[in-house]
């Protein structure tokens, strides 16, 4: 259990790294692109109004020391009582303002351009623009009116209007400026900035502002600009690179992504695409109930050997058009493995996707006009956990494990060559899970002995003696109970165990024959099975001899009985080891005669003894019926031309043994007579073999 999370908690995780795959993240890559950008271009826009005010700040500083110089000298007139303590302050040859405490005008020099804004300037012993100075010494400053290129924002700090700068650099060619006294001047050298700054003499009251201009060496900022430009055009460059990297990347991702999505062989749709976009279904369109199904060309192989590989795969692209065209909306279908197509079709009721599914399957085979081709579908109805007011809720869907259903239903088809469909169901888990238990449990099973061999006596239903018995199988398991052979001899008919255990069978039946022929009873020969599985060994006829002989069992003692279809096999060998099996002296019968596929021509090339009349004869629709009594006794009639005896098996009521008797039946085997019995059951009757025979059934043990 813990380990299933586990494996599940791998797989979700690896499902989810392929959507992850599946999204395109071109948008996102161009606008990260585009953002970083900008994000470089306000940063050197920044880096250079820093380096600008940095330099303009110094200025500020050594301009207001002189200034408060200049006004603590026209203080110290003013104190001594001097007339023209003013003239000092008009030395300067700037325009200024002479105001009282309380703002009201003294004195004016020049225009009057001080605008009304003032700002905080704060001494920049860190970064002018956001940091609090260490020694915040506010400068008040005012804007110039006239020329607003200085400006204190709100915050108190001042800053330079890049635009209104731009602009009048642009609009002063330089020769002009040179002749202009009050604007911004700008020469080869320089670049005139206005301010107006406030000093308030020591020890006065009153407030003197000068307009002054601050100077930037032009060369020294145009050279900053021209690193910076030539910074930007690097990164630009860089960035074009970069970008062009991105898209040729993110189209050979995507590329990449289309290939890992696309079916070599049909081109279409694959696995992988499938199953992603399957999820997406089942998570998203929450109205509709699905099915996913497996859709299989039979025998897909032998077609390719046939024809070529290239054939193969023209002919699956052909059959994914054909049901791609038959698609509804929000279904999907993808070439899934080999000659196998997975489907995720809607689904109202079995009946219903039944006929689809059969029209799909009728249409692809119908493209078809150089071959005759057949299907298998397996449907596994994808189960609801929850719906409410028509919507499903299938956030536990697990379409892997959906589909794997549906292919383990396709797959109990495998044994037909014609076109059908099987359902998923719950007994088809209970039917895997026991193939795999007798898979697991098989060889110890045979090591401890847990196969037992139990007899089911023959009777001669004229004199109504004991004449015979067949060894049947039983596996008597301690984990599971008492198993009849209906539950595993197919799967080792499969599975290729049936071999060894016919092998077991015959050396037990060998051996009991054995110790009551030591024991003195009275023995009768014991037909033992082989299955058809072994006619491919050539030597079979000698491997059973030399079984029989190890036991030291008289050869007269054991009869082998091949089933019916084991004569449609290579029919030289059969004949052969027939044969050799007959002149080691085993007498040889065939089994189930007149079930399935009945040749009389096998009849008449078989060296066989006896002839086996299947229990449908007894059982079927045409028992007890005129037809019926016509075909056994004509059966028991070419029997005996062919030198045959004919043995009667599941006869179960007195009117069908006295009927057989009157045809010269040889031997009845059923419960008329007996059930199969353990072996020291069946001692008993050759032991005493005169014993009556019970008029009724008996039951097994
Ligand atoms: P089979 O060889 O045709 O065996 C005859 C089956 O018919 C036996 O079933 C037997 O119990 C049953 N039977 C006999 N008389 C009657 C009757 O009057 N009424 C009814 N209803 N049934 C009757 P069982 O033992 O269950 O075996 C089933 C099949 O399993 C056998 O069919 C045979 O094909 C296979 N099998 C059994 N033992 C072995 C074995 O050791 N080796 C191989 N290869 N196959 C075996
Ligand atoms: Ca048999
Ligand atoms: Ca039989």
């Amino acid at each position: 259990m813990a380990q299933n999370t586990e494996q599940d908690r791998i797989r979700r995780k690896k499902r989810k790294k392929l959507l992850k795959l599946r999204k395109n993240r071109l948008g996102c890559s161009v606008i990260a692109f585009m953002l970083s950008g900008l994000i470089t271009l306000v940063l050197l826009a920044l880096v250079l109004q820093s380096f600008f005010l940095i330099s303009l700040s110094s200025k500020i500083e050594s301009e207001y020391a002189s200034l408060q110089m200049l006004a603590n000298m026209y203080q110290a007139d003013v104190s001594e009582g001097k007339e023209d303590a003013i003239r000092l302050l008009d030395l300067t040859g700037r325009p200024y303002l002479l105001k009282e405490a309380d703002g009201t005008l003294l004195y004016q020099n020049g225009e009057n351009t001080c605008g009304t804004l003032s700002g905080s300037f704060v001494s920049t012993t860190g970064d002018i623009f956001i940091s609090i100075a260490t020694d915040p010494t506010p400068y008040t400053v005012y804007e110039d009116t006239k020329y607003p290129i200085m400006v204190p924002d709100s915050r108190g700090y001042i800053t330079v209007d890049w635009a209104k700068l731009m602009r009048k650099m642009t609009e002063n060619p330089l020769d002009e400026q040179l002749v202009t006294d009050d604007t911004i001047q700008m020469d080869s050298h320089l670049l005139l900035l206005p301010l107006w700054i406030e000093v308030t003499p020591e020890g006065g009251t009153q407030r003197l502002i000068f307009r002054t201009e601050l100077t930037e060496n032009l060369s020294e900022l145009i050279l900053l600009i021209i690193i910076l430009l030539a910074m930007l055009v690097t990164g630009l460059l860089l960035s074009i690179i970069l970008l062009h990297n991105l898209i040729s990347d993110l189209i050979r991702q995507h590329k990449v992504k289309k290939l890992f999505f696309t079916d070599i062989a049909t081109k279409g749709h694959n696995w992988m695409w499938f199953l992603l976009r399957g999820e997406i279904l089942l998570h998203k369109a929450r109205r509709i109930r699905y099915a996913v199904a497996e859709i299989s060309v039979v025998k897909y192989r032998t077609f390719c050997v046939c024809n070529s590989i290239a054939e193969g795969e023209q002919l699956l692209g052909r059959i994914q058009n054909t049901l791609l065209s038959r698609l509804e909306k929000k279904e999907i279908c993808a070439h899934s493995a080999d000659g196998s197509f997975a489907m995720l079709l809607r689904y109202t009721d079995d009946e219903t996707l039944r006929q689809r599914i059969r029209q799909m399957m009728t249409d692809a085979a119908g493209e078809e006009t150089g071959h005759s081709i057949a299907f298998h579908t397996g449907v596994n109805v994808i189960p609801e956990s929850a719906e409410k007011r028509g919507i499903f809720r299938r956030n536990d869907a697990d379409l892997e494990k959906e589909y794997n259903n549906a292919c383990a239903a396709c797959a109990t088809l495998e044994h037909s060559d014609d076109s059908g469909i099987a359902f998923f169901d719950e007994k088809l888990v209970e039917e895997q899970k026991w193939i795999d238990t007798v898979l697991q449990e098989q060889q110890s099973a045979l090591q401890n002995e847990e196969f037992v061999v139990f007899y089911q006596p023959k009777y001669d239903p004229r004199t109504n003696q004991l004449s015979g018995a067949e060894a049947l199988i039983r596996w008597q398991s301690p984990k599971y109970g008492f198993i009849s052979p209906g539950k595993f001899i197919p799967i080792f008919e499969k599975n290729g165990f049936i071999t060894e255990i016919d092998h077991y069978m015959i050396a037990h039946a060998a051996r009991d024959q054995r110790r009551w022929l030591n024991a003195g009873y009275h023995c009768v020969p014991v037909s033992v099975n082989v299955s058809r599985a072994h006619f491919i060994e050539s030597d079979l006829a000698e491997q059973i001899r030399d079984i029989v002989d190890a036991e030291g069992t008289p050869h007269e003692l054991i009869e082998i009985e091949l089933t019916e279809s084991a004569f449609f096999d290579d029919k030289k060998a059969l004949i052969r080891t027939i044969s050799r099996l007959k002149s080691y002296g085993f007498t040889v019968s065939m089994d189930d005669f007149g079930s399935g596929y009945s040749s009389l021509n096998s009849l008449k090339d078989m060296p066989l003894d006896i002839l086996k009349l299947d229990a449908e004869f007894f059982r079927g629709e045409t028992a007890g019926t005129d037809r019926g009594e016509i075909i056994v006794t004509e059966a028991i009639r070419l029997a005996k031309s062919l030198n045959m005896r004919t043995v009667a098996e599941g006869v179960e009521i007195k009117e069908q043994v006295d009927f057989l008797a009157a045809q010269g039946c040889d031997m009845i085997q059923g419960y008329y007579f007996a059930k199969p019995m353990p072996g020291n059951e069946f001692e008993q009757r050759i032991a005493a073999p005169a014993d009556p025979l019970p008029e009724q059934p008996v039951s097994e043990t």
